[in-house]
């Protein structure tokens, strides 16, 4: 069954979180944690071995609505043994039931209002973009997200609620390296008005988003990442989801959007932007817009090594683009951080030591 022992490992507390602390969100120790107080700063993780593979450092509860099905749902975040990858353990189904679901390109069933991941079944989670890019963001290798209900809660519409979660526990380095998904050759998709393109990097991952908008509360606006884990705390993880009122109307009469508030969505009615608090950065579209890509991405089951190119972006064409990736077998390679290659099927052995590419952090 679930396994959530932490592999033997160097661990790592990045700081306590007790400023703006909710009660929705738990780290495991509760008060015997020995957590400092202070905001995390993530500060800690550059002390983890770099090129190993990373879990948590102990357990996560979350509570929280879902934004489309306003369901209620109990998150739990689980540490996991290396060369797990992100499994999603979907509880609470008909006669109770459970499956676990990788939280791989594969695995998607859905992209048109969010990111849904599925199996044969029909059991699924929705809306996880924001979760799995806060895994992904803060390189976060191996976790079990145990969920309770159809939907992740889509908190406060950002993904700075998981990231302080995750800083409160830390994160703790296991005994394996770390695989990345390297790009081999440019590959294009379009669907739509949307397009996106991989391309090959020297090192990291390097992203570039652009959002076209008509009307002047968005308009036109384009930011490029370096990404790695402070990048992503500063630049990328507190940009709130958003939406036109007269499309969220539109939703609500479809049964979608039910949960969605002032307090998880940036709200725009003509050129006005509705929240009170207004933006959180000047262009917060168009960095949301990254942190979907993030999580969408994260789905290859490997960090990317390459640059991602898309305009227009959405779940749908960053699941295209990745299913484009694997479908093509000589766009990319898996390989493992450090001085050894990873050998995959058949004996065919790729990939290189590649230590100065291999380090994804800032
Ligand atoms: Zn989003």
């Amino acid at each position: 069954m679930l396994d959530t022992r932490v592999a033997s490992g160097e661990t790592v507390r990045a700081g306590g979180f007790q400023t703006g602390r909710r009660d929705d969100v738990r780290g495991g120790g509760g008060s015997r944690s020995p957590v400092a107080a202070g905001r995390a700063s993530g500060r800690g993780r550059d002390l983890l071995k770099s090129g190993f593979q990373t879990t948590l450092a102990d357990r996560i509860e979350i509570r929280g609505l879902g934004v489309h099905s306003a369901a209620p749902a109990r998150l739990i975040l689980h540490p996991a043994d290396v060369d797990s990858g992100i499994v999603i353990l979907r509880t609470g189904l008909p006669g109770g039931h459970e499956r676990l679901i990788e939280a791989k390109w594969s695995n998607v069933t859905q992209t048109s209002l969010c990111t849904v991941l599925g199996d044969s079944t029909g059991a699924g989670v929705a809306t996880v973009e924001h979760l799995l890019a806060a895994l992904s963001g803060l390189q976060i290798d191996n976790a079990i997200v145990e969920i309770d209900g159809p939907e992740v809660p889509i908190m406060d519409g950002s993904a700075a609620q998981f990231i302080d979660a995750i800083d409160a526990v830390g994160a703790a380095s296991q005994s394996r390296r770390r695989r990345y998904l390297k790009v081999l050759k440019p590959l294009h998709v379009e669907h739509g008005r949307s397009r996106a393109e991989f391309r090959p990097a020297a090192r990291g991952f390097h992203l570039d988003v652009e959002i076209d908008f008509e009307g002047a509360a968005i308009g036109r606006q384009r930011r490029a990442f370096d990404v790695g884990p402070q990048v992503f705390r500063r630049e990328i993880g507190r940009a709130r989801t958003f939406g036109y009122v007269a499309d969220v109307k539109k939703l609500w009469q479809a049964g979608f959007a039910l949960g969605s508030s002032l307090e998880n969505s940036v709200a725009i009615d003509g050129e006005a932007i509705l929240n009170p608090e207004g933006l959180r950065y000047c262009d917060e579209f168009v960095r949301h817009k990254a942190l979907d890509a993030i999580g969408d991405l994260s789905l290859a089951g490997a960090a990317i090594v390459g640059a991602y190119h898309v305009y227009r972006p959405g779940h749908t064409v960053n699941a295209l683009a990745l299913s484009a990736l694997f479908a093509d077998r000589k766009a990319y390679e898996i390989v493992e951080g450090g001085p050894r290659p990873y050998r995959a099927g058949a004996g065919a052995q790729v990939g290189l030591a590649a230590t100065a590419w291999a380090a994804n952090a800032d």
